[in-house]
């Protein structure tokens, strides 16, 4: 019997496993013994190896990281540039876009705003580029309009107010979803206003909007807030409008067979509802031709 059997000395390969466990790298470990086999084949040299362990974990790292990120950011619902069919929506400059998810907006701290009908894709661009954000390492914050002023009047009412301010003031990106959909409660275009102020020339925000910024003061209840808002929300801007129709629509239409498609655009529905008679009393109806 030689003496390795009978006192087996722990091996290179030992010893690695050990200080990745130490340093907690599960991944690498993993990895490591069909990264050796590899070597064994001659598929890979040493160097080889050691990046991919080392790219292995990084990976599983930056996964977690980004996961984390996202539901930091409230961004549970996950949409992606590459999903965006710009093909559909001719009236959209790709290329714009592209530039947007270079990031530089956030570093100056602008404010990017998506116009358009209900439908044409503004919350899909705005989580893309807000993904694309969080990928890069940006803080980043979602929201619709609705609950962040919540949010914010609820903060007032229990007086932490300014805490709530700065802590919606510190995310590199905050984007505020659906401005317009539903009128904001009395009050709220100034607690709004307070956060926009707070973030004015500091941090970035990505707002979508259905409606025009002339409607701002029916949304706001006030035009005077509307106007504050408007002239820190324009000043470092980019406006993207975008006029085409409902993506939600087109998949809906897609569903429905072409004769029965063209006869609904065409026709009226063929039942017009009578006013003010009981139902079941149709016999009674002597007018008719
Ligand atoms: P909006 O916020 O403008 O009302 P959304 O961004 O919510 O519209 O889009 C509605 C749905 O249609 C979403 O599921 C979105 O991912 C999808 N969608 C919209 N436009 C496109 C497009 N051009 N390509 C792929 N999916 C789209
Ligand atoms: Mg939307």
């Amino acid at each position: 019997m030689s003496a390795a059997v009978r006192n087996p000395q722990p091996t290179t390969l030992d010893s690695i496993k050990r200080s990745l466990v130490a340093l907690r790298m599960p991944r690498a470990l993993e990895v490591l013994d069909q990264a050796m086999r590899r070597i064994e084949q001659g598929e890979i040299d040493a160097i080889g190896a050691l990046d991919h362990i080392l790219m292995e974990e990084l990976s599983i790292r930056e996964n977690r990281r980004i996961r984390t990120a996202l539901l930091l950011a409230r961004l549970t619902t996950i949409k992606t540039l590459a999903g965006f069919d710009f093909a559909f929506q001719p009236s959209l400059d790709r290329n714009r876009i592209l530039a947007l998810a270079e990031l530089t907006f956030i570093e100056r701290a602008e404010a990017v705003h998506l116009l358009g009908p209900p439908g044409t894709g503004k919350s899909h661009l705005a989580t893309a580029l807000a993904v694309e954000a969080v990928k890069a390492g940006k803080s980043v914050a979602f929201s619709t309009l609705a609950d962040l002023v919540t949010s914010l009047a609820k903060a007032e009412k229990e007086g932490t107010l300014r805490e709530r301010i700065r802590y919606l003031a510190r995310p590199q990106l905050l984007v505020v979803d659906e401005i317009g959909y539903l009128p904001v409660v009395p009050g709220g275009g100034n607690l709004f206003f307070q956060l926009v102020n707070a973030r004015y020339e500091k941090g970035s925000m990505i707002l979508t909007s259905n409606r025009g910024f002339a409607e701002w003061g029916d949304i706001f209840g006030d035009p005077v807030v509307a106007t504050a808002l408007l002239d820190r929300l324009l000043h470092h801007a980019v406006v993207i409008q975008i006029e085409g129709s409902s993506y939600r629509l087109r998949q809906h239409a897609d569903l429905v067979p072409e004769h029965v498609r063209s006869k609904a655009l065409i026709n009226p529905p063929p039942i017009a509802k009578r006013r003010g008679r009981p139902p079941g009393k149709a016999n009674s109806d002597h007018n008719v031709g």
